[in-house]
This record gives structure tokens, C-alpha cells and sequence, in this order.
């Protein structure tokens, strides 16, 4: 009997990292200690969910610590809640049936809402939050959509997501200017309270150390470290020249902040500083981020972005590795070629390219947030998060951000004779592409990565519904998308309301250097404009040539990309609320001006940093 009570003790072996109630650096030690070095780079390994589906059996033989969803990838088209939490579940199990039993860590692009995800509330791009101006209003909003944003990608199962960009927006020709918050640092740093949101309110004195609160909590990515918003004329993934000066004044000052309010991981950039790649940037990553900056989160890789530190992608693989790696990259996010990158980077530990205190490091890392966020103890979805995901709450938020990023350049051809608000009797006429359409008032990064125009791409209000909703019962509202100058002429409408804009676009597909309203838009504004009283209503994720057509439009308003709850608008145009937006950026004249940015010598805008007509709102409308 004694005997077999031993056994059933060596059966149930304490293991000292499986216990919450040791100290965090005890059970990182004591895990560490047991790895091997398969074990160990697995951790460092992130896949795409395509290839985890593909081959399931890879997560357990490699031991990978991270699946992801790259831009738009969903395991099924208008996938549901149950869906996407059997196929996070799923990965999940293989993880802890491995020797260690470590979990993964699945990651999203949330960058305005779960927007992967049909249904989901689809918060407007940061551009737009941008102008809602946080410095000195209302910080609580952003950190508000971060909290609501957590709950919406918990309820899928997924514990961590790529966003906020932190991006300093220097040139609106870059395609990615509208995940950034603002052309000013100061906006950006303030903007930053979406990461508390997202991961929680942590605990004090604890700066620099990742944190995420719990269950209802995500872990964070700050992004495009560093100068991603920077590049020559605004190209995607290109290089920012600018002196160190520069470089911490304008481009790093989010990333203190961040590192402050304990973002659990931070992603490097596809750019070059000055000709060199950031991904194999030493000094930046580990001597100022790691080592002065004090953050001890992990670094993550972008998508490739180690393939891409030669060029052509993928030349001389094994020397990207140890260039990235040594760099101080933790995680490397390697969609596709992981079984390469696993043996070679095997190899190279093995040969001492790389000492294996360097993965000793990064895996540290990797596992402190793993154990910080609870993952140990709750790997799987949480199911009464489930109804978290578009509810009603969420949407209502969604609305109020929107509200409160419009921005009101003109209002009246004079100042004693504005436009807006709008009367609610009247005869309304409403034109252009943007008024009726989800995908575009989203933009890109929705549904799928580049964005799509449409109504059935998920759950929402377009402008159009919000205008007919708001008016009075007795108004009558014609649509229609691009009238004919005789049609605007001799219907009498009261006023017009032409919504046009930009088409969906995400990364590099959104690089222009002509940044013009694409065709129809300026006919549309044009046959209009020119034949009744109007507001032109600008979607789109940047400033845009407007000045040519500003002569013969009524009313301006900037209302960046939206998402989904259109009725914001509504509730602005029509006296509901006020308009209180400030411009995010500068609004220039002419694209041979740009870059212009505030503060800049020479600076002479259409509208200037800051700008924004109020109104006020229209009592017992
Ligand atoms: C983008 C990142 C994104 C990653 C994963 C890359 O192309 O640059 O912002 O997080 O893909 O989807």
C-alpha cells in the first residue's frame, strides 16, 4: 500500500511553472529550464492560421508558440463566433499536448475593432480617432474602444492583437497614413490610452513590464517600430531619412508612452532608418527599446520582415536570420516558410552564429507575457464572452467616436450664412458613391485586408439609412448616386448632401502621389454643387485635393473612414450633436507641397493643423 501511494505521488510531480502562485520570474526559470532547443525556437515561431489548418501536426512537431491571421484571413467567409473559437480552441489543444504543454498565443490585426470578423463593431481608422484630439478632451474615449475592442476579440478566443499603430504620419501619400492617429507626436503619445484599454489598467511602478489585466483583456502591439510614417514621398515599407534628433523627437515619442502604460509587445518595422533595414536595426531594438527604454515585453517581427532585411525577399536566408534575431527580434512571424526558418535557425544556434543566450532572452520574454496575460491557466475561449462580439453597446460607442471625428472645414459661402446644421423638414437630395456603401465608409482592413465596397460585407449603418433615420417622417430623401445636372436643377431640393471619397485600400495598394477624389467623386460634386445648396461629406483615410471645387461647396466635412455606424454622421449633419473635430493633419493646397507638416517653414495649408469649425447642437431637435 505504501508503495503505491509513492507511486501516485511521483504520478502528480509538482511542476513548479504550472503554479500560479510562484513568483513570475520562478515559473519562467523553471519552464526555461526544461526546454529544449526545438522547444525554445518553436516558441520564437509565429504561422499562419492557413498553414496551421493546413497541417495541424506542425504546431505539436515544431512546438510553435504563435498562429496568426494575416490581413484578412478567416477560417471561413462570414465565419461566426463558434466558428473562429473551434478553430483557436483547436491549435490551442495541440499546444498543451505537447511535452510542455506551453500555449500558443494567437494574434490579430484588430486595428479598428475585430475587424476580421462579420459583425463585429468597426470602429473609425485611427485617422479619425485622431481627430476627436484626446490631448486635452476626453483621453477616456480611445481607451473606451480599446476595452470594447478586447471584449469583441476575446468572445473569438484570441488573446492578443497588432494594434494600435503608433505610426507618425508624416506624408498623406503613404497608403498606411490612416492607421496613423496624427501628424503630431503629442496626439499620437496621447492616443496611446487605447493600450490600458485593450490590456487593462495596470498595476503602478510597474513601467516597462508587459501587462494584461485578465480574461476581458488582450495583449497589445505597438507599431511600426520605428519611423514607419516617415519614408521618402510616402512609400510603403521605404526609407525615412532623418537625423537621431529627429528620429526621437518625432517618431519615438509614442513609443515611450507605450512602453510606459506596459504594452506587451512592440512590432518593427518594414522601413529603413537612413538605408538600414530597421528588422536588423541593433542599436534601435535591443540598445534603445530593450536596454534604455527598460521594455521587456517581446519584439516581434512584421509579416517576412526578416526575409526582406536582403533583397531581393529571401536571398542569403540564413544571414537574415541571424541579422534579425541578433538585432534583437523575439518572435518572428514567418507565415509561410517556418520549417526553413526552424532548421536554419537550428543550424545557426548549433554553430554558435547565434549564442543561445540570445534565444534564451527572446523566449524569456515570449513566455513573460504569456504567464503575465494567464494564458497558463485560461488557454481556452471563455464562453460567456460569446454575445461581446457587435453588441449594441459597442456600437453605440462606435457612433460616438464617429461623431466626434468629423471635422467641420466650411461652413456657409460667409461666415453669416452657414449651412450647417441641417433643417430635418426639407427636401433632401442625397448623391455620390460613399453614401450607401459599408465597405467603403470602412475602408481597408475589414472583412478582408485591402478593404471592399458593399452593404453585405457585415453589420451596420451606412450614412444613407442614418440621414433617413434621422430626418423628420415628413421629409422626403431622394438618392441617388450620380445625378444629372438637370435633375438637380429643376427638383427644388432644399439642400444636398453628396457623399464621395476614396476607395478601399490598405499598405503599399494605397501609396498616391496625385491624392485626388477618384472619378466620379468631382463631377459628382461638380453637377451638384454648382445647382443647389450642398455639403460635401470626404470619406477617406487622408487629405485629399480638394481646393479646385472648394469655390462652389456650400458646406466641407472630413469624415475620415468611419466603420460601421454611419448614423454618426447623421446625428452631427443634422444638429443632434455639435461638430467638434480638429484636424488630425494638415490639409494642404497641392501635392507639390508635401511633405507639410505643422511647424514647418513655409507652411501654408488649405486648412492648417488643428483646424475645425464647431457648431452647436440644436435644442429639442
Ligand atoms: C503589416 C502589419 C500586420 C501584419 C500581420 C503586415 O503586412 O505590416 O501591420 O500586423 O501584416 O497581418
Amino acid at each position: 500500500l505504501i508503495s503505491t501511494c509513492w507511486e501516485m505521488v511521483v504520478v502528480a510531480e509538482y511542476v513548479k511553472y504550472k503554479d500560479p502562485k510562484q513568483p513570475l520570474n520562478v515559473r519562467i526559470k523553471d519552464l526555461l529550464g526544461r526546454m529544449t532547443l526545438a522547444e525554445k525556437i518553436g516558441q520564437m515561431s509565429q504561422i499562419e492560421r492557413e498553414n496551421a489548418t493546413a497541417n495541424p501536426g506542425a504546431l505539436k512537431t515544431y512546438f510553435i508558440g504563435s498562429v496568426l491571421s494575416g490581413g484578412g484571413s478567416v477560417p471561413s467567409p462570414q465565419a461566426s463566433v463558434q466558428t473562429w473559437v473551434n478553430m483557436v480552441n483547436g491549435f490551442q489543444r495541440v499546444a498543451l499536448s505537447t511535452r510542455l504543454g506551453i500555449p500558443i498565443i494567437y494574434g490579430i490585426d484588430a486595428v479598428h475593432g475585430h475587424n476580421n470578423v462579420y459583425r463585429a463593431t468597426v470602429f473609425p481608422h485611427n485617422v479619425g480617432l485622431g481627430a476627436t484630439r484626446q490631448v486635452n478632451s476626453d483621453p477616456a474615449l480611445v481607451k473606451r474602444i480599446g476595452a470594447a475592442t478586447a471584449l469583441e476579440v476575446r468572445a473569438t478566443g484570441i488573446p492578443y492583437v497588432f494594434a494600435p499603430c503608433v505610426a507618425v504620419c508624416r506624408d498623406p501619400r503613404w497608403g498606411r497614413c490612416y492607421e496613423s492617429y496624427s501628424e503630431d507626436p503629442k496626439v499620437v503619445q496621447a492616443m496611446t490610452e487605447i493600450i490600458p484599454g485593450l490590456q487593462g489598467d495596470m498595476p503602478p511602478n510597474s513601467r516597462g513590464t508587459p501587462f494584461v489585466a485578465g480574461k476581458r483583456n488582450v495583449a497589445a502591439c505597438a507599431k511600426h517600430y520605428v519611423g514607419d510614417g516617415g519614408t521618402y514621398l510616402g512609400i510603403n515599407e521605404n526609407n525615412t531619412i532623418i537625423s537621431q534628433h529627429g528620429l526621437l523627437s518625432i517618431h519615438m515619442p509614442p513609443y515611450y508612452t507605450a512602453v510606459s502604460k506596459g504594452v506587451s509587445t512592440v512590432m518593427v518595422s518594414y522601413s529603413s532608418w537612413n538605408g538600414v533595414k530597421m528588422h536588423s536595426n541593433h542599436f534601435l531594438i535591443t540598445d534603445f527599446l530593450k536596454n534604455t527604454l527598460r521594455f521587456r515585453g517581446f519584439v516581434i517581427s512584421d509579416w517576412q520582415g526578416i526575409d526582406r532585411i536582403t533583397t531581393p525577399p529571401h536571398a542569403n536566408y540564413t544571414y537574415s536570420i541571424v541579422t534579425g534575431i541578433l538585432a534583437g527580434i523575439d518572435m518572428i512571424m514567418i507565415p509561410y516558410t517556418y520549417t526553413e526558418f526552424i532548421t536554419d535557425l537550428t543550424y545557426l544556434v548549433q554553430k554558435n552564429f547565434i549564442p543561445i543566450s540570445r534565444i534564451d532572452d527572446a523566449v524569456h520574454r515570449i513566455l513573460r507575457v504569456k504567464f503575465t496575460m494567464g494564458l497558463f491557466e485560461n488557454p481556452y475561449a471563455d464562453p460567456s464572452l460569446a454575445d461581446q462580439l457587435g453588441k449594441q453597446e459597442h456600437r453605440d460607442l462606435a457612433r460616438e467616436a464617429v461623431r466626434k471625428s468629423l471635422v467641420l472645414l466650411k461652413n456657409g459661402k460667409s461666415a453669416n450664412d452657414p449651412l450647417l446644421p441641417l433643417p430635418k423638414k426639407a427636401k433632401v437630395l442625397v448623391a455620390g458613391s460613399h453614401a450607401d456603401n459599408l465597405g467603403y465608409q470602412c475602408g481597408g482592413w475589414t472583412l478582408t485586408w485591402q478593404g471592399q465596397g458593399g452593404n453585405d460585407i457585415t453589420a451596420g449603418t451606412t450614412i444613407l439609412n442614418g440621414i433617413r433615420s434621422t430626418v423628420d417622417p415628413s421629409t422626403s430623401v431622394v438618392y441617388s448616386e450620380n445625378p444629372e445636372p438637370d435633375f438637380v436643377k429643376h427638383n427644388q431640393f432644399s439642400y444636398a448632401i453628396v457623399v464621395v471619397g476614396e476607395l478601399p485600400y490598405a499598405e503599399t495598394f494605397g501609396d498616391n502621389l496625385t491624392l485626388t477624389i477618384p472619378a466620379p467623386g468631382p463631377s459628382v460634386i461638380h453637377n451638384v454643387c454648382s445647382n443647389v445648396k450642398c455639403v460635401v461629406v470626404l470619406i477617406s483615410g487622408r487629405p485629399l485635393v480638394i481646393e479646385p471645387y472648394i469655390g462652389t461647396i456650400d458646406a466641407l466635412v472630413a469624415a475620415w473612414l468611419p466603420g460601421t455606424e454611419g448614423q454618426g454622421v447623421a446625428d452631427v449633419l443634422f444638429g443632434d450633436y455639435g461638430f467638434s473635430g480638429k484636424l488630425p493633419r494638415t490639409w494642404f493646397k497641392s501635392v507639390n507641397q508635401l511633405p507639410m507638416n505643422f511647424g514647418d517653414p513655409h507652411y501654408d495649408p488649405l486648412f492648417p493643423y488643428g483646424f475645425g469649425l464647431t457648431t452647436e447642437p440644436v435644442k429639442g431637435n
